[in-house]
């Protein structure tokens, strides 16, 4: 295939990525991939149930499936020690008629499933990084660090979040930071999870351990930035200690298997999410914290919705990334993204604080969802499988 016969090129190999690129291939594109593959990392993805959907109907969830773990429930443990103390509340997948919410998968099992249906389709992988992208009326350009300099219709932005994709674009942020870092890694511990993930609100962020396969669970430790430096330095035996203390000891004797890593807690959102030729999809798009397990999952989502575009653009023999495409895919994109930043952002923001008001305010919330089943199960359909977007792929509808 030679490089000017492409009608899309996606730039950056992570999860989002190479997604893209199968999404596209999938459905007919003539598709290349720019950037190196990601380096491995010992981090797992809580991924819900239209991600599977996808994930499947693109031919990878059948290959690493096996190797995950569900989320049959997940529990709210409120630890602040304040003096307004929510209930604890305990959501079933059942309850809404599911085996579980989703499925908890190392990131590098994922990758390798990912490249293995790559692998199959016919996409043209460029493993360079981009250096430069050039938008004009009818195409975009991508000048790669070495090799041929590839164009297309429409760039699709997986490049993360500092992606050079979306300042070619002209397409400004609004970022901030947080005062927390989240500390991650793998622990093997003495009681079963009973494939439930625990959630501990705490005064620094929440402490959440998500079940992997086997007497085993991911933690995402939210603490404030000193300390999770301090904890990640720890002696191993101190550092599992330190984390069955504060699960309280509810998994029994913990060890660390790999690895600890840390995460500086940070939030961004594109004031656009497509412009010039280029559509933003993932951390491009959005940064979120790691909270929730909402990141990958709302990439996913903006993956679906601009294949599905491109899908409805062909049928219609119309241009493939003008305006109106485009347009639209911010217009769709902009409801949900910006209900699970606000959202995450508020949670975070509410343990975070002492004013006795808002700590009132989130008991409430979590006293009602307790108490209340029409409510509990709305939320956790909401979870699930979010109102404010729905595209076919997400629903496991093939594009074609
Ligand atoms: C601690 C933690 C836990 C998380 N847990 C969950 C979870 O349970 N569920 C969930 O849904 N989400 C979770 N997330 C969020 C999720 O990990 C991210 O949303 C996801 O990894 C973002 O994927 P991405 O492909 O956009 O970005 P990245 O993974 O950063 O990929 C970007 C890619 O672009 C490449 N790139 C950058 N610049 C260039 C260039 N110029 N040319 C070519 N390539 C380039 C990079 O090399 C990289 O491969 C978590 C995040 C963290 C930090």
């Amino acid at each position: 295939m030679d490089n000017d016969a492409f009608e899309v090129i996606v730039v950056g190999a992570g999860p989002a990525g190479l997604t893209a690129a199968i999404a596209l291939a999938q459905s007919g594109f003539r598709t290349a991939l720019c950037g190196p593959v990601a380096v491995d990392n010992n981090r797992t993805t809580a991924l819900l149930g239209g991600s599977i959907r996808a994930l499947e109907t693109l031919e990878v969830w059948q290959r690493c499936h096996a190797l995950a773990a569900p989320l049959a429930s997940i529990r709210i443990v409120d630890d602040r020690e304040s003096l307004v103390r929510a209930p604890e509340v305990l959501f079933h997948a059942e309850e809404i008629g599911l085996a579980a919410f989703g499925q908890n998968l190392e990131n590098r099992l994922l990758v390798d499933a990912l490249l293995e249906r790559l692998g199959e389709l016919p996409i043209v992988h460029m493993p360079s990084p981009v250096v430069e992208v050039t938008s004009s009326e009818s195409s975009v350009a991508v000048r790669l660090a070495t090799g041929e300099p590839p164009s297309a219709s429409l760039l699709i932005a997986a490049d993360g979040r500092n992606s050079i994709c979306r300042q070619a674009a002209g397409i400004s942020v609004e970022d901030w930071d947080y005062p927390q870092s989240a500390l991650t890694c793998n622990l093997a511990h003495a009681r079963p999870h009973g494939s439930v993930s625990t959630e501990f609100h705490t005064r620094t962020g929440p402490f959440t351990l998500v079940p992997m396969q086997g007497e085993s669970s991911s933690l995402v430790w939210v603490l404030d930035r000193e300390r999770a430096a301090a904890f990640s330095e720890l002696k191993p035996e101190d550092f599992a200690l330190a984390v069955e203390r504060q699960a309280h000891s509810f998994l029994g004797k913990m060890s660390l298997t790999g690895t600890r890593q840390l995460f500086p807690l940070s939030g961004l959102v594109a004031q656009q999410f497509a412009k010039n030729r280029v559509a933003l999809v993932a951390e491009a798009a959005h940064v979120i914290p790691p909270i929730g397990a909402q990141g990958f999952n709302l990439g996913l989502r903006d993956v679906a919705t601009i294949t599905e575009l491109l899908v409805a653009a062909r049928r219609e023999h119309a241009a493939l990334g003008g305006p109106e495409l485009l347009a639209r895919y911010d217009a769709m994109r902009r409801p949900d993204i910006w209900t699970r930043v606000r959202g995450i952002d508020l949670l975070n923001r509410s343990l975070l604080t002492d004013f006795l008001p808002t700590q009132a305010l989130r008991g409430l919330g979590l006293a009602l969802l307790q108490r209340i089943g029409p409510l509990r199960r709305a939320a956790m359909r909401e979870g699930v499988m979010p109102r404010a977007s729905e595209p076919l792929l997400i629903r496991g509808e093939r594009l074609a």
